[in-house]
């Protein structure tokens, strides 16, 4: 991981030198705290001059989709609820457009792009069109999935404050990535994210829904989950050819178990993994047999002929309670097999 805080002079110099940019066609209008409509934020326009002046070329393996859209910025800030002085998780920045909002905000932006020449160009960018803001980005580049603890944002043990996660996520790895960092990051206590509508729908279903799966109980065991507003597809560049959403997380205690949080998820994927399946058969590889996977079932208060479907993140919990004591030495079970 290069820290790219840590280099910012560096960083900069590198970005110039590819870029050969003249300064931003609307630099930030200095000294007031961008209440003109625009100021500092990325418009159309910018957004086609930074990627042309760098070489952009936006990919779709990456999600490189960028919004150009002040207004759709500034309501996602808003809705974050971002407070002045706070620290701010932002994963791919991409060129700039939400980091200079959250800045604008008063916020203070850890961001984690994957993309060297995205992540050398960010602090330039930023120094450019809102410089009295600069100091509070610190810019990781980094692929957000190798993200394994608070040390590999630049956090130390002694920044015990609660962060936000707010970001226009990399729709292919949405999920992935909004998992990972609720594991790694303990301190991540609130997200607001836009993601691709569908996933959205996913991240926020309700048991015994038509998109409640993986995703939707992976994320309960973290987070309560809420999609919020649409995103219209013209606030991008290029345009994708899928709708967005918001979806605001809230961190929570997970369900109270004896087992893992691996055990339960290795439940979770084997429950879904053929849908149509009732739990007693889904559930029968691992538990080692479709008995033992019944009596597992029945002794978390499940009916076996239930589907995963209908499981909130807690029945899960219990089942994964049941089958870790279906396993156990002490049931008769494996007391013959010894
Ligand atoms: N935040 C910017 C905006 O709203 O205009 C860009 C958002 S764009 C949808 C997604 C960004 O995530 C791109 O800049 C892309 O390079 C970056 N990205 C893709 N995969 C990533 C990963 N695994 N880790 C970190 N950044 C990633």
């Amino acid at each position: 991981i290069l820290d790219l805080m840590s280099q910012t002079s560096g960083a900069v110099r590198d970005a110039t030198t590819v870029s050969g940019l003249e300064d931003p066609v609307s630099p930030f209008s200095g000294g007031s705290s961008g209440a003109s409509a625009g100021a500092g934020l990325l418009g159309p326009v910018d957004i086609q001059d930074l990627a042309g002046a760098l070489g952009i070329r936006p990919t779709k393996t990456l999600g490189q989709n960028f919004v150009h859209d002040a207004g759709t910025l500034r309501r996602i800030v808003r809705r974050a609820g971002v407070l002045p002085g706070e620290t701010v998780l932002e994963i791919g920045p991409g060129l700039g457009s939400l980091t200079l909002a959250l800045l604008e905000a008063g916020a203070r932006v850890i961001a984690v792009e994957i993309d060297p020449q995205l992540a050398r160009a960010l602090p330039v960018t930023v120094a450019r069109r809102m410089p009295e803001a600069a100091d509070g980005l610190r810019v990781v580049c980094a692929d957000a999935l190798s993200i394994d603890g608070p040390g590999a944002l630049g956090l130390t043990p002694a920044d015990a404050a609660p962060i936000r996660l707010v970001a226009n996520l990399p729709y292919n790895v949405a999920v992935p990535v909004l998992l990972t960092l609720l594991a790694a990051v303990p301190s991540l206590e609130a997200a607001t994210v836009m993601v691709q509508a569908e996933v959205a729908d996913r991240l926020a279903a309700p048991p015994g829904s038509r998109t409640y799966g993986v995703p939707s109980v992976k994320v309960a065991w973290y987070a309560a989950a809420r999609r919020t507003i649409t995103v219209g597809r013209t606030v991008f560049w290029p345009v994708p050819n899928v709708d967005s959403a918001l979806v605001e997380l809230v961190r929570r205690e997970p369900p109270a178990a004896s087992v893992s949080r691996s055990q339960v998820f290795a439940v979770v994927d084997a429950a879904f993994a053929q849908r149509r399946k009732t739990l007693r058969r889904a559930l029968a590889a691992l538990a080692g047999g479709p008995d033992r996977a019944e009596a597992a079932i029945l002794a978390a208060g499940i009916d076996p002929s239930e589907r995963g479907e209908k499981l909130d993140v807690a029945a899960f919990a219990s089942l994964a309670e049941a089958l870790a004591a279906v396993d156990s030495p002490t049931t008769p079970d494996a007391q013959e097999i010894r």
